[in-house]
């Protein structure tokens, strides 16, 4: 019999499940082109070709023990130092490959730095919307997860009630800008009222309050929007980076955490963190892709690509009535449903052949996420049904 609390997580897990099936048996009945599934985040955009010719030259260059072999947990050290000096080219930060825990992915880093960081019943804050497995990970460890309702007029953080809901059991905030599902970019006016409000309330509470950074869209902005790097506005700040999405290399599970000297308890959380990575199982991220991101600090895979989809989409969607969250980054559209219920309105979209994301996994009901990291020939092919469905409300 399985763990008692691995019941609502299995019954939860078939939601998507069922989404993912319920594409399966539309593509077999009407044909796979003739179906619009907008519902996963996965990387349309090919890798750049640098990551492939780097794993070739590393499987041609490189010791093949030191390619395939256990390492450090943290990863190896020549990679930790070359992600460091390329931050600190970037961002002018002063980190060193100390400061560096190469991890499987974000949801391997978040992880992580959740099993370092958290003792039972210890409160995370998040931003609705947010990205659901955040419940996943923070209950994986006994967490409790707060929840900032929505601010539905310009879906930034609402300082106000984030205020409000910092108690001394506060361990951690985690932020995602550019967002998963809005693709907003919190600005740096935001970054400061938070970074503000999080100093005030670690002084009236005497405690350590994390600001984790969820960053697997750094890389996808657009129209040169900027992404404030948070350790600049908040000492103890703990990023959580993936190169899932800005490489298009979600298979290969491969991201890094970074923990500053400035953050609190520095030196022990280090050292928790890399337990963390060895005793949850991971021991230590995919060695080739490590050597192959390492190879190549300045990669970026084609965000031109997604930026047409996002152009046609929102143009055409917003032409036909549809209310729209505008994006600078990520490759997320989300659209206010079209009733109330937006679970009822998904199933409307369904008859089209339409597959989207009911909002209430993100924390925020009334919407819907479409994931436009699909062909750009798919979402012009798409569009005619996005009008007829408006059009099956609105037909007066
Ligand atoms: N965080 C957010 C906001 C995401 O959207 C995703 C994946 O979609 C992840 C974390 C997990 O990414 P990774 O593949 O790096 O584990």
């Amino acid at each position: 019999m399985i763990a008692k609390g691995m019941k609502d997580l299995v019954a939860g897990s078939s939601v998507i499940r069922a989404m993912f099936e319920e594409g399966k048996r539309l593509a077999e009945k009407y044909g796979e082109e003739n179906v619009f599934d907008f519902s996963l985040g996965n990387p349309s955009v090919n890798p750049p070709d640098e990551i492939k010719q780097s794993i070739i030259d590393i499987l041609n260059e490189v010791d093949q023990n030191t390619i395939h072999g256990y390492m450090n947990n943290s990863g190896f050290e020549e990679v930790r130092s070359t992600i460091a000096e390329h931050l600190n080219r970037r961002f002018g930060t002063s980190f060193h490959s100390k400061n560096l825990i190469m991890t499987v992915g974000a949801a391997g880093g978040l992880n992580v730095i959740l099993k370092s960081l958290l003792d039972p019943e210890d409160e995370v804050i998040v931003f609705a919307p947010f990205f659901g497995e955040y419940r996943n990970y923070v209950m994986n460890f006994n967490g409790r997860l707060v929840v900032i309702p929505p601010d539905t007029d310009t879906f930034m953080p609402n300082i106000m009630e984030f205020e409000k809901m910092i108690s001394p059991k506060t361990k951690a905030v985690i932020i995602n800008t550019p967002n998963n599902p809005t693709g907003v970019v919190y600005d740096e006016k935001v970054i400061h009222k938070l970074a503000e409000v999080m100093e005030k309330k670690q002084k009236v509470y005497g405690t350590d309050i994390y600001l984790i950074s969820d960053e697997p869209y750094r890389e996808l902005v657009y129209d040169n929007t900027e992404v404030p790097y948070l350790t600049k506005y908040y000492a103890n700040t703990i990023i959580a980076y993936s190169y899932s999405k800005s490489l298009s290399l979600p298979g290969e599970r491969i991201g890094y955490l970074v923990i500053p000297d400035e953050a609190a308890d520095f030196e022990n959380v280090s050292a928790a963190a890399n337990a963390a990575n060895r005793t949850l199982g991971f021991v230590n991220a995919p060695s080739l892709i490590q050597l192959a991101v390492g190879r190549c600090p300045d990669a970026k895979a084609d965000v031109g690509i997604y930026n047409k989809n996002r152009c046609l989409l929102l143009e055409h969607l917003e032409r036909y009535g549809y209310e729209c969250v505008h994006p600078d980054g990520a490759f997320y559209l989300f659209v206010k449903a079209l009733e109330k219920d937006e679970f009822s309105f998904a199933d409307k979209a369904k008859k089209y052949n339409l597959l989207v994301v009911p909002g209430t996994s993100f924390g925020c009901p009334g919407y819907v996420r479409i994931a436009y990291c699909v062909s750009y020939d798919k979402i012009k092919r798409s569009l005619p049904y996005f009008e007829k469905l408006y059009k099956e409300y609105y037909s007066g």
